[in-house]
């Protein structure tokens, strides 16, 4: 035929059939797959990367806060606040520990019900490839995808190999860590397939600070506080980190996620102290020195110091000192930004949560394309939350495949 390829030289896609492709094989997509293999599924795992689970890897501090022993929905962030509730309903904690168990490998508790491996974060790993090898799951690493399409069913084109299943399940992640290879390529799959997208953001991260407050506070880059940081209803109680542009440590980071720019966020720097109350007493002297002393015995001293200096009164009568106190559990403070998806443990927002079934993670447009992990608009708070409703999502898809 004129202008078409002779036979000899046109190439023939390899074609692997499956009952269902994963795409990605971070924490979520591994589970997804696992639990599908266990039910006698044939799945694929394709992974661009060299390895898997690489985010898993760096998480916790190389430890990975592998989960959170009080998750509940309340420790989630997401247009539907109701849509997380089913998956962390059928996949507790208990059932990631139990295979923790299994496997023996060593944790323990650090705080506030964050479980940690002893070891290594590759003891997670571990644990996930093992349970790949025992479901048959196949992984294909290194590729690179270059198209998705639907026509009777779904075909993955990676260079001149054709993937083709029933079911897709798009694991692919969030923005966070671009550096890791981070990209929009579930957002994209998504639309493609007409599903809308909640905007997506960095979220637990740090905040930058104006250049006023940097002037006043970033010298200070290394001191830490105990603190409750707040925005509208949300609180956190615990560590603040100054750092050289801004604001962060834990309080901060999880409030990030809740911040809505340009508004202040609150910070109580003394939870459930009277800093004041000695300078009230009328055999004190009232003064910035005995303000100082004060502030010194609730905050490390560079930052009492600081703080009382800049905020001192014009006057030292009990309405300034009772002004003054209050200022000190309701200081407001304006970041100007974020530190961006290179620094952001999260990306939050993404597929749209009322595009997909609550129990299995399915589209109601298009049957058979499922959505799991952190690409969907659901994100946990710092502590474990984020694998949690990772194992979670990824193990509901898992058992409807
Ligand atoms: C520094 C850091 C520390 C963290 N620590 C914790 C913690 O201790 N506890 C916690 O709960 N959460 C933690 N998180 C968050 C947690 O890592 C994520 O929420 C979780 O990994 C999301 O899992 P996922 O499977 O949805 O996505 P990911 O783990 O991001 O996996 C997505 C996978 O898809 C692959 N991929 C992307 N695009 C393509 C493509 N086009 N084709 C093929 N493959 C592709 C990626 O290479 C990746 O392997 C941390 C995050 C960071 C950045």
């Amino acid at each position: 035929m004129p202008g078409s390829e002779p036979a000899r030289t046109r190439k023939i896609p390899l074609t692997h059939k499956f009952d269902a492709i994963v795409l990605g094989a971070g924490a979520a997509g591994l589970m997804c797959a696992i639990e599908a293999g266990k039910r006698g599924r044939r799945v694929a795992v394709l992974e661009r990367a060299g390895r898997v689970g690489k985010k898993i890897l760096i998480s916790g501090g190389g430890r990975c806060n592998f989960t959170n022993l009080y998750c509940q929905p309340e420790n989630f962030i997401s247009h539907n606040p109701h849509f997380a509730k089913s998956a962390l309903a059928r996949y507790t904690p208990s059932h990631f520990i139990a295979w923790v168990e299994k496997h023996r490998i060593p944790y323990h508790e650090k705080k506030l019900g964050q479980l940690f491996c002893d070891r290594s974060a590759q003891d997670i790993v571990t644990l996930l490839e093992c349970e790949c090898r025992a479901a048959a799951v196949q992984l294909f690493l290194n590729t690179a995808i270059d198209e998705v399409r639907h026509d009777s069913g779904f075909v993955v084109r990676a260079g001149e190999t054709e993937f083709r299943a029933p079911a897709l399940v798009v694991a692919t992640g969030g923005l966070s860590i671009p550096k890791m290879g981070a990209t929009a390529f579930g957002y994209e799959v998504a639309r493609q397939f007409g599903l809308a997208i909640r905007p997506p953001r960095p979220a637990l991260v740090p905040l930058v600070l104006g250049a006023e407050d940097r002037g006043r506070y970033c010298d200070l880059a290394g001191v830490s506080a105990d603190v409750v940081a707040s925005f509208g209803k949300h609180r956190f109680h615990e560590q603040m980190l100054i750092t050289h542009r801004g604001l962060s440590g834990p309080a901060i980071l999880q409030i990030s996620s809740y911040w809505n720019p340009p508004q202040p966020i609150m910070i109580d720097l003394a939870p459930q102290r009277n800093v004041t109350a000695s300078l009230l007493d009328l055999n004190s002297p009232r003064t910035l020195a005995t303000a100082r002393a004060a502030f010194r015995q609730v905050l490390a001293s560079r930052l009492a110091d600081r703080w009382s200096e800049l905020h001192a009164p014009a006057n030292w009568t009990n309405s300034a000192l009772r002004a003054l106190e209050q200022h000190a559990h309701q200081w407001a403070i304006t970041p100007v930004d974020t530190e961006g998806y290179d620094k952001a443990e999260v990306t939050a927002g993404g597929v749209d949560t009322d595009e997909l079934s609550a129990k299995t993670m399915e589209s109601r447009r298009l049957r058979g394309l499922f959505f799991i992990g952190e690409v969907v608009d659901v994100t946990g708070h710092l502590g474990g939350f984020n694998f949690q409703w990772a194992w979670a999502s990824g193990a509901c898809a898992g058992w409807a495949l």
